[in-house]
């Protein structure tokens, strides 16, 4: 499968103006909140797990046009996955930013953020979603009492 820019631009865009799986319920969440100030982007990402399966995941998020419409992919594809998918999955969308090789199989829409690699200065808000689900889920037992 091939997509062009505008495609790109289209999804992402569509990211932003709906974001998936937003929603104020964060009983019994695991959650992390990371800035990314070089932009100004701020995101806590709210993960509810069933044993080493990510049940459900919802973020609050203010920020530029990428990290928000990154973070809305990012719960879309990594909802359902286990820890371990989410490792590879993970490790293939850093891999996407920086440029190199990757398994588009896997990212699926997030291969939407594939033209970051050629802005380095806005991997970090690409990844800064990724970053905080990443953290909620291996820091545990920070249960949110909302
Ligand atoms: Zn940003």
């Amino acid at each position: 499968m091939s997509y062009s820019n505008d495609m790109y631009k289209a999804i992402i865009l569509d990211h932003v103006e709906n974001p998936r799986n937003k929603h104020k319920d964060h009983t019994n969440y695991l959650y992390q909140t990371l800035k990314n100030p070089s932009c100004g982007d701020i995101i806590t990402v709210y993960a509810k797990m069933d044993g080493t399966t990510i049940e459900d995941i919802t973020y609050d998020v203010s920020g530029c046009s990428i990290c928000s419409a990154s973070a809305s992919i990012m719960s879309d594809l990594l909802k359902g996955k286990t820890i371990e998918e989410m490792e590879t999955i993970l490790s293939n969308f850093n891999q996407m930013v920086m440029g190199n090789a990757f398994d588009e199989d896997l990212l699926e829409e997030a291969i939407c953020l594939k033209g970051v690699a050629e802005v380095p200065t806005r991997i970090k808000c690409a990844t800064l979603g990724y970053k905080a689900l990443k953290e909620a889920i291996s820091k545990g037992g920070a249960i949110t009492n909302e």
